[in-house]
């Protein structure tokens, strides 16, 4: 297992970039922990698979460095990087047993026999195939392929690192619900440094201990869940994470006052907004309240989601989503406020408060 830091890496597929818009990373500049369990979420398109195959060695970044536990890898071939890669779609060979294709990279390098079967029976009883262990792979699945595909990725104990890429596309939904509070399970009992690309929250929350936020080509924050909910440090963030994401309104802001749309909203403490930067207020619709106090607000639309309602309003010119319990009685003249510790004020999408960056 490496702690696995990227030094300043930038990153264009064309030749002689000249501005930001030409690198699909603009300057990733992090260290992933020993022993973390990252995932890389962010929509298609802003870098994941790039960053992924810069860790992997697939490619070689336009700039900057890669270092695992402080040793610099840039150049290395994948092969001498020591990672284990789980991709989209399985590797599977279709004509080795079960066992067979867990034991492929263990014997391989060359692994003591009775250490293969040591190692296989302890990765096919975590991935629960103990009873398909001789039978071909050809006859398995795709679920119980993918899940060899996880065990192989997990079967060295040399590893710097495990990459996965996608790893459940393939799976229907109620197996990739299991796999993924399995790997979960899998990561607390192996504890490999784990990177796992992915563009669905639910998956990537679940999942990882931390999880990095990418935007066009940037990382925008990597924040434990609860970190990213609370926090948002790009407005990018509050929209993508949650569900339906953070409310953005646009303000101005005087002191502790902001005013959104001629309505004015006190703030939990002052802000400072830069000189000509765009000033916005986000809430999340966890803390938005509808009911008798705050501002007159117009109901739009009512969504029965089980547990809670999301009650969409508008508010002056402004739309806006608020999350409320089942019960809650909305009344004919609704009112909208906003809880204070829910607020937070961005300069130019930034939260401001927070770093740049991540
Ligand atoms: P997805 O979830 O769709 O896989 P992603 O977040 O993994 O997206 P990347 O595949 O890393 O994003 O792509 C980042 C940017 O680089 C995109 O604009 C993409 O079009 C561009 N890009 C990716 N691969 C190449 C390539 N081989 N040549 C040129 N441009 C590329």
């Amino acid at each position: 297992m490496a702690s696995i830091q990227l030094d300043h890496i930038r990153h264009a597929y064309g030749a002689k970039p000249k501005s930001p818009s030409d690198y699909a990373l603009k300057e990733v500049h992090h260290t992933f922990d020993d022993g973390g369990a990252y995932a890389l979420l962010g929509p298609s398109g802003c870098g994941k698979t790039t960053l992924l195959n810069i860790i992997s060695g697939l490619l070689q970044p336009s700039e900057g460095r890669l270092l695992f536990d402080g040793r610099d890898v840039t150049h290395l071939a994948t092969e001498a990087r020591n990672i284990a890669q789980v991709f989209q779609f399985p590797v599977v060979y279709d004509t080795m047993t079960v066992f067979d294709n867990l034991a492929f990279p263990l014997r391989n390098r060359g692994v003591a026999e009775s250490e293969v079967r040591r190692r296989v029976s302890e990765i096919i009883d975590m991935i629960d195939l103990g009873a398909l262990a001789d039978s071909k792979a050809q006859r398995l699945t795709a679920d119980s392929k993918q899940k060899i595909a996880l065990g192989r990725g997990l079967v060295r104990s040399d590893v710097n690192a495990i990459l996965f890429d996608e790893p459940l596309t393939v799976i229907d939904p109620h197996m990739k619900w299991m796999l993924r509070s399995q790997l979960k399970h899998l990561h607390r009992r192996v504890g490999f440094t784990m990177v796992y690309v992915t563009h669905d929250q639910t998956e990537a929350l679940t999942f990882a201990d931390r999880v990095v936020v990418m935007y066009e080509g940037e990382i925008v924050q990597i924040g434990t869940p609860e970190e990213l909910f609370e926090r948002p440090r790009h407005t990018f963030v509050g929209y993508f994470i949650g569900s339906p994401g953070m409310n953005v309104l646009p303000i101005s802001i005087e002191g502790r006052t902001a005013r959104v749309d001629g309505m004015t909203v006190d703030l939990p403490v002052p802000v400072a907004i830069p000189p000509g930067a765009r000033a916005e207020l986000g809430i999340r619709p966890e803390f938005v309240r509808i009911g008798r106090e705050g501002f007159p607000a117009t109901v739009t639309k009512i969504e029965d989601i089980g547990r809670h309602r999301i009650v969409r309003a508008t508010l002056g010119g402004l739309e806006i989503a608020a999350i409320v319990p089942e019960d809650a009685e909305i009344p004919t003249d609704p009112r909208v406020s906003f809880e204070p510790r829910g607020i937070n004020v961005y300069a130019d999408s930034w939260r401001v408060g927070s770093e740049a960056g991540a």
